[in-house]
């Protein structure tokens, strides 16, 4: 059971002491506080755990500084989608929104090479509108020979880089808990002129010491690959342990799913998954077209088939794109087959903006009264 309470309510008026005094006293139960700070106000829900079937929902919402109840399923408890739960998703980051309204694309570099290749790709992404970059420093490879990212030492000038562009988010993975102090050290070091979303890859989906570090950390959302080889239930789990921990700036990002059946594909497109995370959980839904495709082979016309699941990833409501560019893929040090190159970046900006519009009057149209008739 989920008590929301008044906006803004103050943690240390007699109200909200006598609320707890209350909460102390049910036996068997044991409660939770989350705050979730929106632009406007502070919002304050108190989870309560264990055997909460005997209590009423009038009897609770009686309760001081309470202003509603939502009676939740065992699962998902913060991200998910309850019945009567009408919670907004929405979140601000550094000058962005983030919901299951919101639409933001993050082209950049899967693995940040050198500074002219960055400038580069910020730039463009300048010269196209954006504000999201996607820009990868700590590598986890499949091969211990292969490059592992240039790590924290490219941090400071990757961070000018994009200040110097106006990019304001970076998604940008890490492997390791030490990764968000080095992250917060280069932000401090060159005076914040961007802003991170932590991504956590599909190899770590389940590394559940990284998510609860992770998770303790506010000042940073979180950007969660679904595992490659789990259930939806489980990266579902996965990203309620970021939640429970404290942090629920959480987006959802499907990335295909690793087995032969997907061939030629890199991995098994599961973008059919959009809708379903949007009805099970209030976060906001990333596709990431590149790994999931892997390579740019394209259809008779010319449209590559990453550009094609991205549309249908897009018309079916996702909110983010996470998509691999290079100004020059053969150089690359990870993924170049896979990298959309600059002069591409405003076809494919448009081609999304075209499913995003779709996407758009499909909601309308599913909104649109319409008369039943018996049959
Ligand atoms: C990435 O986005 O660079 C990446 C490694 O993705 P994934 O974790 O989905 O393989
Ligand atoms: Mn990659």
């Amino acid at each position: 059971m989920i008590l929301i309470l008044e906006p803004d309510v103050d943690r240390h008026s007699d109200a909200f002491h006598a609320l707890l005094e209350h909460l102390n006293r049910l036996e068997g139960i044991k409660h939770r506080t989350h705050q979730v700070k929106g632009s406007e106000q502070v919002l304050t829900e108190i989870y309560l755990i264990g055997n909460t079937a005997a209590l009423t929902e009038e009897e609770m919402s009686a309760l001081p500084c309470v202003e509603r109840v939502i009676r939740i399923s065992d699962t998902y408890r913060v991200l998910g989608r309850h019945k009567d739960d009408h919670r907004s998703s929405e979140f601000h980051y550094n000058g962005v929104t983030f919901s299951q309204d919101s639409f933001h694309v993050f082209a950049g570099l899967c693995a940040v090479d050198n500074p002219t290749n960055v400038e580069r790709m910020f730039q463009a992404l300048q010269a196209n509108g954006q504000t999201c970059a996607r820009m990868g420093a700590y590598k986890p490879r499949t091969n211990p020979y292969s490059f592992q990212g240039h790590g924290s030492d490219c941090l400071p000038w990757v961070f000018e880089l994009a200040g110097k562009y106006g990019i304001r988010v970076i998604a940008m993975e890490i492997t390791h808990d030490r990764h968000i102090a080095e992250i917060e050290q280069a932000l401090e070091q060159t005076g914040n002129p961007t802003g991170v979303m932590l991504q956590i890859g599909t190899r770590n989906t389940q590394n559940f010491e990284l998510l609860k570090h992770v998770g303790r950390q506010t000042r940073f959302p979180v950007l969660l690959k679904r595992g490659f080889g789990i259930t939806l239930e489980e990266s579902l789990n996965a990203a309620e342990y970021l939640a429970s921990e404290g942090n629920s700036h959480v987006v959802f990002a499907l990335r295909g799913m690793k087995t032969n059946m997907g061939d030629p594909h890199r991995n098994f497109v599961d973008f059919s998954h959009v809708p379903v995370l949007k009805r099970l959980t209030r976060m906001p839904v990333c596709i990431d077209p590149s790994h999931s495709v892997g390579t740019r082979a394209a259809d008779p016309e010319g449209i590559m088939d990453m550009m094609h699941v991205t549309a249908q990833g897009v018309i079916a409501g996702a909110n983010m794109v996470l998509v691999d560019f290079h100004p020059d893929p053969s150089r690359a040090l990870v993924d170049g087959p896979q990298a959309l190159t600059l002069p591409e970046l405003p076809w494919f900006l448009e081609d999304v903006g075209i499913a995003r519009e779709a996407y758009l009057r499909r909601r309308e149209l599913a909104a649109r009264p319409r008369l039943v008739k018996d049959a």
